[in-house]
């Protein structure tokens, strides 16, 4: 039997998904697009509306996005919810989670004139109850924190473990490994936050990872739901 493809019959497929809308986004968006990855960027509505902001443990500080400073910032790259104020949702009951989830959908689908149709878990907590309102939201996926490790893609889409997280030692290891991997249906998923690659100074590194992906004619490049809308589609379900 024939193994199944991404579009255009591409046997892999890449992308990256990065949460809290930090200002090193742009720089991180130049960073893609020069090399035509298309990413996933997960926004809190609630916190580009206080300009939030914190210090990092490398003693940086780490501001997020103003509304009028994303507008554009993402086109040609999905935006999916990563909850309202990205509160840890240990305790929480249904109603809070569903409002935590469904109004940072009703905002961002209402600041950039799309469907929201994805949800990141803030932190590294999930439960089932989580899962159960991210499908009630209308959201088509739900990422965790917890990595994968691994290129099979999950089968449970509300969830969905990543590959990698950047920081991981093993990044260049995990995406050379996918490069060579001849698995069905291939998926290479690096998540992290943009402003990690100020802290670790490792904007270097990543270049050089997207440029050895780029060059792999073999790899589509896709955001988190239209990999998931395909494979739904070639896998049934
Ligand atoms: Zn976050």
């Amino acid at each position: 039997m024939e193994k199944l493809t991404y579009p255009d019959g591409k046997a892999k497929a890449f992308t990256v998904s990065y949460d809290d809308g930090v200002l090193q986004d742009a720089r991180l968006m130049e960073l893609l697009n020069k090399y035509g990855v298309v990413g996933t960027f997960n926004l809190n509505s609630e916190l580009m509306r206080r300009e939030f902001q914190w210090t990092h443990e490398s003693s940086m500080a780490v501001r997020r996005l103003s509304e009028s400073a994303v507008l554009r910032l993402y086109d040609g790259h999905e935006i999916a919810s990563h909850s309202l104020t990205h509160p840890y949702f240990e305790g929480k009951d249904r109603a809070f989670i569903l409002r935590e989830m469904g109004e940072d959908r009703d905002n961002l689908e209402r600041l950039f004139g799309r469907r929201v149709k994805g949800f990141a878990a803030p932190f590294d907590y999930w439960n089932p109850l989580m899962a159960d309102c991210a499908r009630a939201c209308g959201f088509e996926y739900a990422r965790i924190s917890e990595e994968s490790f691994s290129y099979e893609p999950p089968t449970d889409y509300y969830n969905w473990r990543p590959g990698i997280f950047h920081l991981d030692d093993r990044l260049d290891t995990f995406v050379d490994g996918f490069l060579e991997t001849d698995t069905e249906l291939a998926l290479c998923q690096i998540v992290g936050h943009s402003y990690d690659l100020d802290a670790a100074g490792m904007w270097d590194r990543l270049e050089s990872i997207l440029r050895r992906v780029s060059r792999c004619p073999d790899v589509a490049f896709m955001s988190t739901i239209d990999a998931i809308r395909h494979l739904k589609s070639v896998r049934g379900g």
